[in-house]
Parts: C-alpha cells; structure tokens; sequence
C-alpha cells in the first residue's frame, strides 16, 4: 500500500513528453484506455507500426521470374489426372514454424468483419482447390488482372495443389499484393475425418509451404534480389479455409492452438461451373458487397467465368470507394470479428448435404 501512495509524487515529477512516451511503450497503441474494442493483430511478426503487412517482395519476383513466366498461359487453367504415386504424404509432415495460439475474438469460424471506423475494406479471395485424383489448374487471367491492377487478395492453396504447381505457389507467395492461406492438404470434407486426419490435412500444407519456402531461398536469384528480402515472405501460412465450408469443433480448437484463424466467407458468387456468366457474378458481388466483406471465387480453372468478372466489378467497387485488402489485413483493420461455432455455406446447416458424399469429393462443387 505505501508503494502505490508514493508512486504519485513520482510522476508528477516526469516531464510530460516523457510520461507519454513511456505510457504508449506500455499500452501499445490499440489497446489504450478509449481506444476502439479492435482485436490485437494475430501475432504477425512481419506487422509494421503503420498497420501494413509484409507478403513478399518485388526484388523478389523480378529477380527470380521473367515478365514472360509471371504471364503463365491460359492452358495453365486446364485440369489434369493425377499420376499415380500422387497421394503419397508430403516430404514434411510437421512444420517446424509455429504460431501464438489464437485470442478468443479470432477463434471460431469468421466470416465477414467490422471494419473499425466503417471503412470500405473488403477482402476479395481465390480458393486453389484440388482433391485426390485430379490436377486442377491454375487461372492465369485472374492473377495478371490482379497484378495488373494493384489488387490485393488472398489465395488458398490445397497443399496438393502447392505440390503440384511449385512455381505458380511460389510466384504467389513472393507477390507482395498477394497473401497465402491454407486450404488443407487433399481438399477434403474435414467434418467427416477423424482428428487424426484433420490435424495432417492441416500440418501437411503448412510443411508443403515451409518446404517451397526453403527452396526459393536457396536459389542465386535471391541473393541477388537482397539479403533481407526473404523475411518480407511470410514463414507459414496465416490462415486456414475448411473446404466446402464444414468443420468441427476440435478441428476449430486445434486450429486455434496453431494460431491459424478459420476465414470462411459471407459473399458466394457462386462461381463454380458454368452456371453464373460473368455479368451474373459481378451483379452478384456488386449488390452484396459491405465494408468487411469476405468474397470467395476460385483461381484453380474451376471459376470458368471469374477472369471476365474481374474488370466488370474492381472498377465499380473502386468507384464506390471500396479498398482490397487481404484477409490478416481486413482482421487488423476490425472494430469487431463476426465469427460463429459452426462452419457453413451461407447459413447454419446449409452444407451438410456434403456430409452423405463420401469419396467422390472430386465429383462435387468445390469451394
Ligand atoms: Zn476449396
């Protein structure tokens, strides 16, 4: 008690400028007295005091990519069968980086956010979906639109398909505008696995990604492109998607302890098959579309009209003010997570159809 009585006269004695400084050291900013309910960043060590991230590096990606091999062909979007030997486990099962488990607002299933202050963010992202048997593709028109114009967005990559397309992986993961999610090893209904299963769907993609990481860095070109270029890419993935929007509750706890929040979605284009053309999904986006909205589309060649939408829609949504940010971007720019226990397509129940497929994942949409 004679501590606290004597710490005032202390105080009052510390020059103003000083006092201040030492309080922002203590309450780092976010989490001052009054300040907005935002949820503290999810331990990104790359997260700069501006509130801007890291996701790679340009040196980078033109120092080891000509104009030519970024470009990619539109035979990439075609799909392929698997050889066979395909589904053997990757090289590295358990990944050797690990994140701060999860605070409890970034637990549970997210779909959509609060943007603090109403801004008009919104996180536009691309699932690269590909299941045993098949190759799936890869959407060179969607990421040359992004790229051509600035746009942020987040991909989720299959750890079969990072296997699959190491180069395409890697051209992703150095992009600066772009950033990486897991979307689990072989796409499956993880609702229907047991926990063993779940936890290798997850570990096996955060290894397949640690491994093409370790891979990059050893190549001359990024000697060249700068020493510390390397560390603007991001160790692991940040975030986990359920395929086809089904999970658990153990496999949402287990991704909590890794310190992988579970971003679903709260906007479905549906841009899967052939079934919406391309001014149907930009009708669809632009009608939907809210400050902290999460869209999800397809960037293995199973969004057969996204490409076309893209210029329909970024322009009006630019006009209408809307900013892209990636989806760790869109969490630290959250007054508030909108988040739920059940994982599911648009709302609670609505996928459990996928639960009375069983082993044909291949034959039904994928998301
Ligand atoms: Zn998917």
């Amino acid at each position: 008690m004679k501590t606290q009585r004597n710490i005032f006269p202390v105080i009052k004695n510390i020059p103003a400028p000083i006092l201040i400084l030492f309080l922002f050291l203590l309450f780092p900013a976010g989490s001052l007295p009054g300040a907005e309910n935002t949820p503290p960043p999810p331990g990104n060590p790359l997260l700069s005091p501006t509130g801007n991230f890291t996701f790679g590096s340009e040196s980078i990606l033109k120092a080891c990519w000509t104009e030519e091999e970024l470009q990619g062909s539109p035979e990439d979007k075609q799909d392929r069968s698997a050889p066979s030997g395909s589904s053997s486990p990757p090289e590295r099962t358990g990944p050797k980086n690990r994140r701060a488990p999860l605070p409890p607002e970034l637990q549970n299933s997210i779909r959509s956010v609060q943007p603090s202050g109403g801004e008009k963010i919104l996180a536009l992202t691309f699932d690269l979906c590909e299941s045993p048997g098949e190759i799936t593709g890869y959407d060179a028109g969607i990421v040359n639109y992004l790229r051509e114009n600035g746009i942020r967005a987040t991909f989720f990559m299959s750890g079969r398909w990072m296997r699959d397309h190491p180069e395409k992986a890697l051209q992703l993961m150095a992009d600066p505008l772009f950033e990486i999610g897991n979307h689990s090893w072989s796409h499956k209904n993880l609702r229907k696995r047991s926990p063993r299963k779940i936890r290798e769907e997850i570990l096996w993609t955060q290894g397949e990604y640690e491994l093409l990481r370790e891979n990059l860095a050893a190549r001359p070109c990024v000697r060249n492109a700068g020493e510390t270029e390397m560390d603007r890419i991001p160790p692991v993935p940040l975030t986990f998607r359920f395929p086809f929007g089904t999970c658990t509750p153990e496999a949402l706890k287990f991704l909590a302890e890794l310190g992988l929040p579970a971003i679903q979605w709260s906007l479905v284009p549906d841009d899967r098959g052939d079934d919406h053309s391309s001014p149907q999904i930009a009708r669809i986006i632009l009608r939907e579309a809210r400050p902290g909205s999460i869209v999800v589309l397809h960037a293995n060649g199973h969004g057969y009209h996204t490409a076309e939408a893209l210029p329909k829609l970024i322009p009006e949504l630019r006009k209408a003010g809307y900013e892209f940010v990636t989806v760790t971007g869109l969490l630290t720019r959250a007054r508030k997570v909108s988040n739920f226990s059940d994982c599911f397509e648009l709302k609670p129940g609505d996928n459990y159809r996928y639960d009375f497929i069983t082993g044909v994942t291949a034959l039904v949409p994928q998301r």
